[in-house]
């Protein structure tokens, strides 16, 4: 019989895809002897057999978790619904990788009126009865029962507002029960039967409600995100409760063992008295710092930070902890490697090699090359910083700059993202539903909350700056309006924050662009010592090639000559080259554009300093490149001696009906090879030129035909290419050499990679185009159904993003198995978008290609990713 649940002293911390990170951790901290309150997991792959059985819990399961409690009863010595000493327990979720704030929680479960009565006795505390009662009817429904929170909060507020006070904390036991009576009534009202009373009853809701939320759709999102399957479900924690609210002499808290925002080494966190963990983490009360939890409870404290000690050398990596203080007792109820900026990430993998915690190698591979991201995005221009004055500061929970256009809502954030507008997100706090509009938002701005609520939480996720706990702000959401420093703002000023400082600016300040230094330097040196596989870049112009330098690219894999038509009125005479009706109008426009080709060719051997440039002839539709404007179409007609009419009449007949598949490519060569001898003509002078001044540079230029799916077609355009090349190397008398390779991104071209390969002296995978071809989706227009193929889990990613290794892989491995030992000098390579995502990077590596090559931005996160998959 398969084992559904295990107790925390069944567990340990390498159980993790069994038991969930929370209770592997749980099971370790109690092998470790710390003071972990007892409970059981119930695995992972008990969720997915949930789903798997219909979204219920079998017989066997069930049968465990009844055994279990009988004997987590024993070890409390607490029985449930018992009259005497009342089990409560907590129901946590817990998947594999930690996704803070995105499955549901529920407290104090177990309770009653007959167990409040107990508990009120016992303790002697009958307002803190009442209020764990009340809070677990709120949250039972909201969370099992799906009833909205809103309803209750109203009750709340009302009850407030009769008895004229303002803060929770101030209701008496009377008041809590008169609420706890009014939830029941309005439970009843919308679910229409009676608040369960049955302790194990309410388990199974609750349980069910923790599986069911692995499915809900901020934590779909989030998955997507974070590369995490869905096929791994949570596990369940059910855990003795430990309560931070029963008075002064308790409390609860969350720190770090190092700081998340900096990676400074030394405790962080956060601690309020009196309260439940939700209570910090959801940012409703803004707590206190850490540091003066020592006054209040000198010997928690103590006993607190050997706790720290102990994980951290356990884990050696920095801890993010959940506690709570009992009646002055510590209760440990969670620990995991925190979720840290990607500042903080370098500086924590440095300083624990520093420490002799970790190896170099370790350290490469603790960093997410997805965070990197963060670190290459723009900063404040210092200088205009320095002359801007802030009008307010909130706490700085997660760095960067950002300045936009203020927003309230996460919808707003959206829909004004996604019609190019920069925003920032300002809210009153924010929640787990909110996410997608954190996305798209420049920055976060709130005013409650804490460095561990959940706007910090998710926002460091994500790489977003976030300013949270701005208390000075008086916010009018339904008004869309907040004052500020004596002010009032709307919707659509413009405002600056730094996530660093928590300063907050009126007005935008500009950005400059980051820089590889410091700790980010160091790793990325590790990274470059530890990879195999090379790293290129997609550079189409001189400034990006020389950017990408500057973040260490090792070459241009692939330079898109047709987009150096978009500057200026260059695009004059490639219009006139597109739209000439004869071989000799057309070479009269091509003579135009060589020069214009040569000069940015010779600025790309120059930036790239003797690294290997390939570029690729042209590639997309003509009828891209038409003109739609009346003024320009006239300019076209006068620039080529024909009429408006008979423009209008070539226009017409370059459209096509899918131009995807439709004249580009090596079809353009094939059809005006005069195109592709200009382009041979100009590559092969840049090179001669750039060679004279830098006799020490191995200048080789890599000819790159796209689009090919049949030997003969690149036999054909090659042996022009060759011709040209040849003819100019010998006019100019020089010694240049120079490869012809092809882009493998049509299907039938890594099917027949063994006769391609006797023509190519290169491999470059065109992945966007493989996986559009290999798919049968239009890399255009997949977009619009994409996100229902994600509802419907038939896609987890975007394959257009993360390259779908089983079959676009299977035609890459097919490829190269067929190609090398045709042509064993044959060099390989990836230039398709998935060139900069760590998994596909992985893979690429994992099949033996010689580089990847991606955008500039992307070639330190494809540098590390290179190195993690070589360690
Ligand atoms: C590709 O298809 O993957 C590729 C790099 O070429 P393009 O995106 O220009 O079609
Ligand atoms: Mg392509």
């Amino acid at each position: 019989m398969a084992k559904w649940v295990y107790m925390f002293t069944e567990g340990n911390a390498t159980m993790r895809n069994l038991l969930g990170g929370k209770g592997a951790n749980l099971a370790e901290m109690t092998n470790l002897g710390l003071p972990v309150p007892q409970g059981f997991t119930i695995t992972t792959e008990a969720c997915t057999q949930y789903y798997e059985d219909g979204r219920s819990i079998n017989d066997e399961i069930m049968a465990q978790i009844m055994e279990a409690i009988t004997k987590m009863e024993g070890v409390t010595g607490k029985k449930f619904g018992d009259k005497e000493n009342p089990l409560l327990v907590s129901v946590r979720s817990g998947a594999r990788a930690s996704m803070p704030g995105m499955m549901d929680t529920i407290l104090n479960l177990g309770l009653n009126e007959e167990v409040v009565n107990t508990l009120a006795e016992k303790s002697g505390n009958e307002r803190w009865a009442w209020d764990c009662y009340r809070r677990f009817i709120q949250m039972y429904s909201d969370v099992v029962m799906e009833v909205g929170k809103k309803y209750f909060e109203e009750l709340i507020d009302e009850m407030k507002t009769k008895r004229g006070v303002k803060q929770d904390v101030e209701l008496t036991a009377a008041d809590l029960h008169e609420l706890a009576d009014q939830f029941k009534a309005e439970y009843k009202s919308k679910i229409g039967s009676d608040f369960p009373t049955d302790p194990k009853e309410q388990l199974v809701g609750a349980i069910k409600a923790v599986f069911r939320s692995w499915d809900n759709p901020r934590a779909n999102v989030y998955r997507r995100d974070n590369d995490i399957p869905y096929s791994w479900g949570t596990a369940v924690n059910v855990q003795m409760m430990a309560f931070g609210n029963m008075g002064d002499d308790c409390g609860t808290g969350v720190a770090f063992t190092r700081d998340p925002a900096t990676g400074a080494n030394g405790l962080f966190g956060e601690f309020l008295t009196n309260a439940q963990g939700e209570d910090v983490v959801a940012g409703v009360r803004t707590p206190m710092h850490i540091s003066e939890m020592e006054q209040k409870f000198p010997e928690a404290f103590v006993q607190f930070k050997q706790v720290c000690e102990t994980l951290e050398k356990h884990y050696r990596d920095m801890q993010d902890m959940e506690f709570t203080v009992e009646h002055g007792k510590l209760y440990m109820l969670q620990t995991r490697n925190g979720k840290r900026t990607a500042q903080a990430a370098l500086k924590i993998a440095c300083d624990l090699v520093d420490e002799g915690m970790r190896t170099e190698e370790e350290a490469v591979a603790m960093i997410d090359p997805r965070n990197l991201d963060t670190l290459l995005h723009p900063q404040f221009d210092a200088a205009a910083l320095k002359a801007a004055t802030p009008m307010g500061k909130g706490l700085g929970a997660s760095p960067g700059a950002a300045c936009g256009k203020i927003v309230f809502s996460a919808e707003d954030a959206v829909e004004w993202a996604a019609r190019g507008e920069k925003v920032v997100l300002v809210r009153l706090e924010t929640s787990p539903e909110d996410i997608t509009g954190m996305k798209a938002a420049q920055g976060i701005l709130t005013v409650r909350g804490g460095m561990t609520s959940h706007a910090a939480v998710v926002a460091r996720g994500m790489g977003s700056c976030c300013v949270s706990g701005c208390g000075d702000i008086a916010m009018d959401e339904e008004n869309k309006k907040f004052t500020l420093a004596g002010k009032e703002f709307h919707e659509g000023d413009a405002i600056s924050i730094d996530g660093t400082t928590g300063n907050i600016y009126d007005g935008l300040i500009p950005t400059v662009d980051a820089k590889i230094a410091g700790e980010f330097g160091r790793i990325m040196g590790w990274a470059d010592k530890y990879r195999t596989m090379k790293v290129r870049t997609n550079a189409d112009t001189p400034a990006d090639a020389k950017k990408a330098r500057e973040l260490g690219a090792e070459g241009i894999g692939l330079c898109r000559t047709e987009h150096m038509f978009f500057e200026g009125n260059r695009i004059d005479a490639f219009r006139e080259m597109i739209c000439s009706e004869t071989v000799e109008e057309r070479e009269a426009a091509l003579a135009k554009i060589l020069p214009e080709q040569q000069g940015d060719f010779e600025k790309l051997y120059e930036a790239l300093e003797g690294n290997p440039v390939t570029i690729r002839f042209l590639d997309p539709p003509l009828h891209e490149f038409v003109p739609t404007e009346e003024e320009d179409i006239k300019k076209l007609a006068d620039a080529q001696g024909k009429t408006v009419e008979q423009i209008k009449t070539i226009i017409a007949s370059l459209h096509e009906f899918n131009p995807m598949m439709g004249h580009r490519g090596c079809r353009l060569a094939v059809t005006y090879p005069e195109i592709a001898k200009m382009q041979t003509s100009a590559v092969i002078r840049a090179a001669i030129n750039v060679k004279k001044n830098h006799p020490d540079w191995n200048i080789k230029p890599e000819i790159m035909i796209p689009l090919v799916g049949d030997i003969k077609e690149l036999k054909y355009v090659k042996k022009f290419v060759v011709e040209t090349a040849d003819a100019e190397i010998k006019a100019a008398g020089s010694d240049l050499e120079y490869e012809v390779g092809t882009m493998i991104e049509i299907p039938r071209a890594a099917l027949t990679a063994d006769d391609i390969a006797k023509e190519a002296d290169f491999f470059c995978f065109g992945t966007n185009d493989l996986t559009q071809m290999t798919y049968g989706f239009s890399r255009d227009d997949a977009g619009k159904f994409l996100n229902a193929y994600y509802d419907a889990k038939i896609f987890e990613n975007d394959p257009f993003a993360k390259l779908d290794q089983v079959g676009v892989g299977k035609l890459m491995k097919m490829a190269i198995q067929l190609g090398k030992p045709v042509n064993p000098k044959l060099h390989v390579g990836i230039c398709g978008e998935h060139g900069g995502d760590p998994s596909s990077v992985e893979f690429c590596n994992e099949i033996g290609l010689d580089y990847v090559s991606c955008s500039p931005f992307r070639v330190p996160i494809a540098r590390l990713a290179a190195a993690q998959a070589a360690i």
